[in-house]
């Protein structure tokens, strides 16, 4: 038998949004760059079985794997770093264990006795940590415990991570907890207490952290670092310093520069490889550090003020500028801000315009005057799920000439419904996790730019939407330059618009920029932003 899979957890501590995700697959990364077999799961303390309801405001961008699971935006992290997909088995709530304990509750599992939180919730907590390394497949499982220590909802993570590491004995299992040492300006000093306390409370659930890492934005002194270590409870070589970085792309070379893989692999005595490959992340890195031209991309959307709402979009133009050695300077712009008197102010200066996924009517002119900006004059122009419905709309409006032209999501009393529910959806009552969802194969047209792009004939992606390009108008567009270049190839129906005349005009039903990662950026948008390039080269 080989080693058993090792588990480390994370938890984080004082206040939210340091970058657990980031310092998970950072982690995760530098273990795979040894050699190891890596996953990350992440566990949420929320209520709600998955994300896939919740506004964008409230938790950022619900990102979608291969499986059709809506997950949290940190499995994109994980897929972008890991360059391996993830599944539904990588992200669990509070709200599914739940489900599941009162499901089997009402099966009768547990005739007789009394459900509470420990031991049936806990023992299903525990049961969904273990799932993923079930069949052996896996070296090592990072899992990530959302939320804060203290926080209400994350106390049955927390006291199910105490009990397994009796379930899994000494060197099977770690726990790193993620902290803050804050400066305060005033008196000069990095601060420890606030992690002391954050310790202290993980103790009193009965976990002893066995890694501290340090987002701090000074260097820990060894002073600092020894105060730490002395009060809580960790040895000096296990305090790591987690300074801000300029990109999360730098973490893992951070944390290798603090021996954070080292520290792991002695704990968890993993054996048997030693050299890190990490070559292809640094020369991407040299890349995305040393761009020798710069392009001006718009993101047209509803969600703006929230840039995480859009956060693998943003990463897949990192990926695409870093693979052509140009900066993307991305420009996130308000939908609704855009009407037509504003429109050639708004959009002026752009090098390539992208209309952002989204629903429903919000910003709805404003998107259709970005499309008509690009198409009109020749602007690259992208648009992604929901941005390309608008491209279909505003071609039928403008150039077919069918001015009531809309989608029945907008306007349900539409005569033109150029975009429309799809036949599977109707009848559809229930919200949750009944959008069409994850990766479906896609024939490519030959002749097209998206089979220029991808060099090859079938493509699959992933999915999230309800509604669909209306075949019944096929043969309008077409016949006035707007073709299909990608089509379902069971269903027929159509994954890819492009406009023929115009240097580069392409919309996708389906979400590319969920499979972008740093060692394989995304083929359409390396094209998109070379289309930018080209543009502004023009100029
Ligand atoms: N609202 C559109 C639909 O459901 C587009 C969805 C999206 O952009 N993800 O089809």
């Amino acid at each position: 038998m080989g080693n058993p899979t090792k588990h480390i957890f994370i938890t984080g501590g004082v206040t939210s949004s340091l970058g657990k995700g980031i310092i998970a697959a950072s982690l995760a990364k530098l273990l795979q760059s040894r050699g190891f077999s890596v996953t990350i799961q992440k566990f949420d303390p929320y209520l709600n079985i998955d994300p896939g309801t919740l506004n964008p405001y409230e938790h950022g961008e619900c990102y979608v794997t291969e499986d059709g699971a809506e997950t949290d935006l940190d499995l994109g992290h994980y897929e972008r770093f890991l360059n391996t997909p993830t599944s539904q088995g990588n992200n669990v709530t509070t709200g599914r264990i739940y489900n599941n304990v009162i499901t089997k509750e009402r099966k009768g599992e547990y005739l007789g006795k009394t459900v509470q939180v420990i031991p049936h919730i806990t023992d299903e907590i525990k049961r969904n940590f273990y799932k993923l390394g079930l069949d052996g497949k896996y070296d090592v499982i990072i899992t990530e415990i959302g939320g804060c220590v203290g926080d209400i909802e994350s106390l049955p993570f927390i006291e199910a991570v105490r009990q397994i590491r009796w379930d899994l004995g000494p060197h099977n299992f770690l726990v790193i907890h993620l902290t803050l040492i804050p400066y305060l300006a005033a008196a000069k000093e990095l601060k420890t207490k606030p992690t002391q306390h954050s310790v202290k409370q993980l103790l009193e659930a009965g976990v002893q952290p066995d890694i501290l890492v340090c987002r701090t934005e000074h260097h820990l002194p060894t002073d600092v670092k020894k105060k730490i270590a002395l009060f809580c409870n960790v040895q000096l070589n296990c305090v790591i310093e987690a300074m801000d970085a300029d990109t999360i792309y730098d973490v893992p070379l951070l944390m290798k520069k603090e021996k954070l893989d080292e520290r792991v692999i002695a704990k968890l005595k993993l054996t048997g490889k030693t050299n890190t490959d990490l070559e292809q992340w640094k020369e991407f890195l040299g890349r995305l550090k040393n761009p020798t031209q710069e392009v001006k991309i718009g993101l047209v959307g509803k969600y703006v003020s929230l840039p995480d709402a859009y956060k693998s979009i943003i990463e897949s133009f990192i990926h695409a500028g870093a693979s052509l050695e140009c900066k993307v300077n991305l420009s996130l712009i308000s939908s609704e801000e855009i009407n037509p008197d504003n429109v050639d102010q708004k959009l002026g200066d752009l090098d390539g315009i992208l209309v952002a996924p989204g629903f429903g009517e919000r910003g709805l002119v404003g998107k259709i005057e970005a499309v008509k900006f690009a198409r009109v004059n020749r602007v690259p122009f992208f648009g992604i799920c929901l941005g390309m419905q608008i491209a279909v709309i505003e071609f039928a409006k403008n150039v077919l000439g069918l001015t009531d032209a809309c989608s029945t999501e907008m306007r349900s009393d539409t005569s033109e419904p150029v975009i429309f529910l799809m036949e599977e959806q109707k009848g559809i009552t229930q919200m949750g996790g009944t959008m069409r969802l994850g990766a479906y194969p896609c024939e490519l047209v030959k002749g097209t730019r998206s089979a220029a792009a991808y060099g090859k004939g079938k493509i699959s992606e992933r999915h999230r939407h309800r509604y669909e390009f209306n075949n019944n108008y096929l043969e309008s567009f077409e016949r006035h330059g707007m073709v299909a270049a990608g089509k379902n190839p069971d269903s027929g129906l159509v994954e890819i618009m492009e406009v023929q005349d115009h240097p580069w005009f392409v919309g996708t039903q389906f979400h590319p920029e969920y499979k972008s990662t740093v060692l394989s950026p995304h083929p359409l948008f390396i094209r998109f932003v070379q289309a930018a390039i080209d543009k502004k080269q023009q100029v």
